[in-house]
């Protein structure tokens, strides 16, 4: 009982917040607050330490949403994520994997067979042939392991920097690049961290600004926030545990 009114008076909180929040948004446009503090070096060693630890807090131990057991499935499952959502790929790579749970069987597998299992996360002949292709030089040039440096992997069809990124980090712990997708690069623009547009230029101006041990870390999080709260449109910034250290003109709420 007493539980259930714990909840329950979190919870009227929590909308009584929002609502407050909403009731100043509506007499205080983000855009004219936005001077408050646009004077401050937005990639000072101060701000982007306070961006990471506060992103570390709301996601402590965060790791990648797309399931795998192994680099190879990794790399698979992250050449299909392009253009598509995490769960629509996890719903698909059960049925992958069982037909064709090696490289080699990849590699030996036909053109629409793969479409076929592939079809609902799009673009599925490309990746076809992505995964076909990557499949044959993993078992070709590499005795079907997954290389582990990103000029290796590159090598792969169908594998950009993302995914390079994406399986160097995630599955061999190895920090070379920060991977760059389009949460990364809506919220790293909206936190002032890059001005640029081409991932490639993003992802050198986080190298530069983020310590190394934080790059894998980082992106996770980014994503995250980006899929939960910092969306494309209507970020939720009232629920923001980065919005005393946001100034983007895209805010639909601010404190300061
Ligand atoms: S305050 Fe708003 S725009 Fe800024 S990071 Fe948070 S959700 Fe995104």
């Amino acid at each position: 009982m007493a539980k259930t009114t714990v909840v329950r008076t979190a919870a009227k909180s929590k909308a009584v917040v929002g609502a407050k929040a909403r009731a100043i948004a509506k007499t205080e446009p983000a855009s004219a607050k936005k001077k408050a503090g646009s004077t401050v070096n937005p990639t000072s060693p101060e701000r982007v330490a306070a961006i990471l630890d506060a992103l570390q807090k709301t996601y402590p131990g965060v790791v990648c949403a797309l399931n795998h057991k192994n680099a190879w499935e990794l790399t698979v499952a992250t050449i299909l994520s392009a253009q598509c959502t995490d769960v629509r790929v996890n719903l698909v790579t059960p049925a992958l994997f069982k037909a064709f749970p090696t490289p080699k069987a990849m590699a030996a597998a036909s053109l629409p067979e793969l479409e076929e299992l592939i079809r609902t996360t799009g673009f599925f002949r490309n990746k076809a042939k992505s995964i076909q292709g990557a499949a044959r030089v993993v078992v070709e040039e590499f005795g079907g392991k997954v290389p582990q440096t990103m000029e290796e992997i590159l090598m792969l069809p169908g594998v950009a920097r993302k995914t390079g990124n994406v399986v160097l980090g995630s599955w061999f712990n190895i920090a070379v690049g920060v991977v760059v997708d389009t949460h990364v690069m809506r919220l790293s623009r909206r936190l002032e961290l890059t001005k640029e547009t081409a991932p490639e230029k993003v992802e050198r101006d986080l190298m530069k600004i983020l310590p190394q041990d934080r790059w894998i870390a980082f992106s996770h999080e980014l994503i995250h926030h980006g899929r939960q709260v910092c969306v494309a449109r209507k970020p939720r910034c009232v629920d923001c545990t980065l919005e005393r250290l946001c100034n983007s003109s895209d805010k639909t709420w601010t404190s300061h």
